[in-house]
């Protein structure tokens, strides 16, 4: 996986609610606070074999910090100590690509292949970095032996095979056939280019047209066929050493024993190599430089204001730790819906704010993009961004709106301080250190980063860094991505007839070398994946005895609606979701209901105009998120309710004023405002077309999973249907304003019901009297409605879509309810979920080159899915081998054991108190019971090779009923037709 520019956009309402299936609940690994751990070891002291050069306790991060250095090999090493039971291991090389063949993204492919341990590689613009984790002592040590062997002493006698298959290969079998190219990592590129993934990297060379930034470290699909194996071997060959490593630890771990695992097996067997692997610095510009570049778009779509615009920012260093976190704040600052200069470049007419894109690289970079613009419309982008930051100069930000950023800004430091995740963000931290030459102890000092910004904000500081680092910085770029219709086409056709040109070039023997090694490429292939050998499973004994955590739940009834109080530890943040039961809204109004939910919190209510209300949103709580949901009925197979749920989490001394905001918001926004009205349309169609084209996963799936389900019909609304009806209101917005307004206003008198609420508290236990206190007085706002409940009956008709978008590869999936087909939800169906995984990635991924193959079991669904495929048909067939594949299914008890474990993996992963505390209500509202839990969890466990061999009429059933959606390239979904009822362009 290969990550780069982060994309923020301008949407305020982040949906952080989680809900869908439930996962059984896990035992509590209890909040890590560092008290207690005592630590001997001595500055300048030698560890087997690494000294300590560093250390100190960091209040911050309820840690202590270490750093050694290897004295044989120089490796790095950080340590971050807690009482977090989860140990992890991690291994970063530094990786500086010298063009766009993506070669250190093939090596970490290899490298990993072999590797059986968890854990989620990735190489970023100049790094490549390995990480595993585990909460057991044995498996840690497993594992971090298997990526230390992995890195330093991998098996190279499968080298050019394991090349060819993850990294790029010629496909031909007969000398009549055309020559091809296919791979895993070609395929997972060939993915990544939607069109603002295109306008990240055009960004990216605007600004560092001379040092390896300019490079997509990923690789170009065009140039990952220059990539020859010898170039791969070599540049394995000088990287991975541990000279040019850094090691990251963290968790309760024995630091020593830990040390002399690494030094004993590892690298004391290894020497020192230094060579030349500088990050050199772009020469900052004179004047702000202009690039223009293209992006495709399928034929018969639009062109008209079609355009990207984007003014970009590059700085001098990325070790001024405050600095940084200052001009995160000022992102947030600029576009925050209720920033002066977002409104004003969101209502200048020429184009839509779509959102800021940032990079912490050696020069860190910030910059400004809209979309659907117009080359014409360059220069006025430009002076209009320049007029309204030399505003803000002048005048200086509203203080409430300053407030509200450092709020929701120390609010989130908060909880990802209580995040069980929060190991990833110190290893980005501690590697950039590495990586750029910052100090790992000051790195972690976010807080007093806090407080020296925030007594300076009052003094103009952030008007100092816009004036610094925007206004009079000249290393800048403004950057034109235009449309080209038809130009994928235009590339593939390009790629084919140079395949065929050098196809036609070759001698007779010479395209027979490539045959034949294609052959020998797939014998391989099938002796390595009948043989492959993996390592041995049990399940433990703690694994096998588990009992399920059971979260606290006090169930209180005031005037007839139900409260649920979770008292557990939350590090003093009260998370609150209110579900309101919404049955009364008929059919024909729910696409309203949805744009209800989207527009509320942005637009103006009686006692604040929206910019005060969204201040005072992020004064009081990090972002308030409303949602139209629904939660399926665990007993019944048709049953679910219709939700909207609220959520928001705060403070308590701020609970009171939270509510306060969200009594504006559900009983006092004005919704009769046109220009907003257009404004908000406009920009929630904009940011589902770039969730689209980014990622059409979710969409997808959805859309699948419709086909055969009332309840996920009612949910799929939120997607492609509603994605088509905005567009509409967009199109003949000016005709339909009075009718939308009035629609608006119908939904949210019957949307916010006392009748049915639920209303869930999540906080310490000593909290709850003062919620209920904050409550009971918001309580006294909610109107009881008397309408009617509906009845909802979707058309069963729609299946069997292919979408067209800008895209060069496939996102295909085939899906069903096994409810509906009278089969029972068990445990053992997320072993089957493993099973048909390891089947699906052997033949969609390893064979066939996609990026993935998966399957996807819910309480009752089954879904199967390709990521990033370049074929269509051929994966369909793969779909429909699946019941086959299961029929002849065999395995002994080590390798049940192994997807036993992959399933149990997923339902005792630790969760957070926000997500134990909406699992426990979705378990109220479905009707689940903790003894439902605890038997998933123990038919998991008791799940047999016969079990799995019993599933394949179930899954022969459901692919029978043909229910197929594929997202993807026009030529490839034209070519296909008879797979399809309907063909549209998506986007
Ligand atoms: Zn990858």
């Amino acid at each position: 996986m290969k990550r780069k520019l982060k994309l923020f956009l301008v949407a305020i309402l982040v949906t952080v609610c989680f809900l869908g299936s439930i996962q059984p609940l896990v035992n509590n690994t209890s909040i890590a606070l560092a008290e207690g751990i005592k630590d001997e070891l001595k500055i300048s002291q030698v560890y087997s074999g690494f000294k300590l050069m560093k250390k100190e306790h960091i209040e911050d991060i309820d840690s202590t910090v270490f750093e050694f250095e290897h004295e044989k090999t120089g490796a790095k090493l950080a340590c971050i100590k807690n009482s977090d039971k989860r140990k992890v291991f991690g291994i970063a090389f530094k990786t500086l690509p010298k063009d766009d063949t993506g070669v250190n993204h093939i090596i970490e492919h290899v490298v990993a292949n072999g590797v059986n341990a968890i854990g989620n590689p990735y190489t970023g613009s100049d790094f490549t970095q390995y990480f595993t984790f585990s909460d057991k002592e044995d498996e840690f040590r497993r594992n971090m032996g298997e990526y230390l062997d992995a890195v330093f002493f991998p098996n190279i006698n499968d080298g050019e095979m394991l090349f060819m298959q993850e990294g790029w290969r010629y496909e031909i079998d007969s000398p009549e056939k055309e020559l091809n190219v296919n791979g895993i990592v070609y395929n997972e590129m060939k993915g990544r280019y939607s069109p603002t993934g295109k306008l990240c990297e055009v960004v990216d060379k605007s600004l560092f047209p001379n040092t390896i930034y300019r490079f997509d470290s990923g690789g170009n699909p065009v140039d990952i066929p220059k990539l020859t194996y010898e170039e791969f071997l070599k540049t394995y060959n000088k990287n991975y050493t541990p000279s040019n490593s850094f090691i990251y630890l963290y968790g309760n771990m024995d630091i020593e024993k830990t040390l002399e695992f690494i030094n004993n097996g590892y690298l004391s067997k290894l020497k020192k190599i230094d060579f030349d692997n500088k990050i050199y610095k772009e020469k900052p510009f004179d004047k702000m430089k202009v690039v223009e570049d293209y992006y495709s778009l399928p034929m018969g779509s639009s062109v008209e204001d079609g355009t990207y615009l984007s003014i970009n920012y590059a700085f001098d260093k990325n070790t001024d730790y405050e600095t940084n976190m200052g001009l995160d704040m000022l992102e947030m600052l600029l576009h925050s819906n209720s920033s002066p200069f977002y409104k004003k470049v969101s209502q200048s007419g020429i184009g839509n704010f779509l959102g800021t894109v940032g990079d912490d690289i050696q020069q860190p970079m910030r910059g400004i993009i809209i979309s659907n613009s117009n080359e014409r419309k360059k220069e006025e982008f430009l002076k209009i961004v320049n007029e309204s930051l030399n505003d803000i100069v002048k005048n200086g930000f509203d203080k409430e709106l300053i407030n509200s950023v450092l709020n929701s800004y120390e609010l989130s430091i908060r909880k990802d301080n209580l995040s069980e995740e929060r190991w990833r963000d110190y290893m980005d931290k501690a590697r950039n250190t590495w990586l750029y030459g910052g100090d790992l102890m000051e790195c972690f000092k976010v807080n007093s980063q806090i407080e020296k910004i925030k007594g300076k904000a009052d003094d103009g500081y952030f008007e100092k860094l816009i004036q610094k680092y925007m206004l009079n910085n000249n290393y800048s770029s403004l950057v034109v991505l235009k449309p080209k219709l038809g130009l994928e086409e235009e590339t593939v056709k390009k790629l084919n007839d140079e395949l065929a040109r050098y196809k036609a070039s070759l001698s007779k023997e010479e395209l027979n070398a490539i045959i034949n090694k294609n052959k020998e490429f797939k014998k391989w292939q099938e002796d390595s994946l009948k043989l492959k050998k993996e390592k041995s499973f049990e399940i433990s004994l703690e694994d096998r005895n588990k009992k399920v955590e059971e979260i606290p739940i006090n169930i209180k009834e005031i005037e007839g609606m139900k409260i649920l109080n979770h008292p557990i530890y939350t590090n003093g943040i009260q998370y609150v979701d209110l579900y309101y039961d919404t049955t009364k809204v008929p059919q024909d109004k729910l696409m309203y209901l949805i744009l209800l939910t989207k527009m509320l919190g942005n637009v103006d209510t009686e006692n604040y105009n929206y910019t005060q209300l969204n201040n005072a949103i992020y004064t009081y709580t990090d972002g308030v998120s409303i949602e139209a949901i629904a939660l399926e009925d665990s007993k019944s197979k048709d049953n679910f309710y219709p939700k909207v749920l609220i959520s928001f989490n705060t403070l308590k001394h701020k609970l009171d004023n939270a509510f306060d905001i969200l009594n504006e918001i559900t009983n006092k926004s004005k919704l009769d405002d046109k220009d907003n009205l257009r404004n908000q349309i406009q920009r929630i169609k904009t940011k589902i077309q770039f969730d689209i084209e980014s990622d059409p996963f979710y969409y997808l799936s959805s859309q699948v999973s419709s086909y055969d389900s009332q309840c996920e019909k009612y949910r799929n609304l939120n997607y492609i249907p509603f994605y088509q009806f905005i567009c509409d209101l967009d199109k003949n917005f000016d005709k339909n304003s009075d009718e939308i307004i009035k629609n608006l206003e119908e939904v949210k008198n019957m949307a916010f019901d006392k009748n049915n609420l639920i209303v869930s508290f999540t906080g310490d236990k000593t909290d709850y009297n003062d919620f209920e206190k904050s409550f009971k007085s918001f309580k006294n706002n909610i109107k009881a409605n008397n309408l009617s409940i509906q009845k909802y009956e979707f058309d069963d008709s729609t299946k069997n879509e292919g979408f067209i978008i800008p895209s060069k590869v496939q996102y295909i999936a085939k899906a069903g309810n096994f409810k509906k087909l009278g089969y029972e939800n068990s445990g053992k169906l997320a072993v089957l979920e493993k099973v048909l995984s390891r089947y699906l990635s052997k033949e969609i991924r390893i064979k066939g080159g996609a990026y993935g193959g998966n399957a996807m079991i819910t309480d009752s669904s089954v879904m199967l899915y390709s990521y990033r495929d370049p074929n269509l048909k051929e994966t369909i067939e793969v779909f429909n081998g699946a019941g086959n594949y299961l029929r002849n299914f065999t395995a002994d008890e080590e390798k049940m054991a192994e997807y036993i474990n992959r399933a149990l993996f997923i339902v005792d992963y630790p969760r957070e108190p926000i997500y134990k505390g909406s699992d426990s209500d979705d378990m109220y509202i479905t009707g689940k019971t903790q003894e439902d839990i605890q038997r998933y969890r123990d038919e998991i466990l008791s799940t047999t090779a016969e079990d799995i061999r019993g599933y394949a009429d179930m899954i022969d059933e459901i692919l029978k009923q043909n229910n197929i959606c594929v997202i993807g390239e026009e030529t490839k979904i034209k070519s296909e037709k008879s797979l399809f009822n309907t063909i549209k362009n998506l986007l």
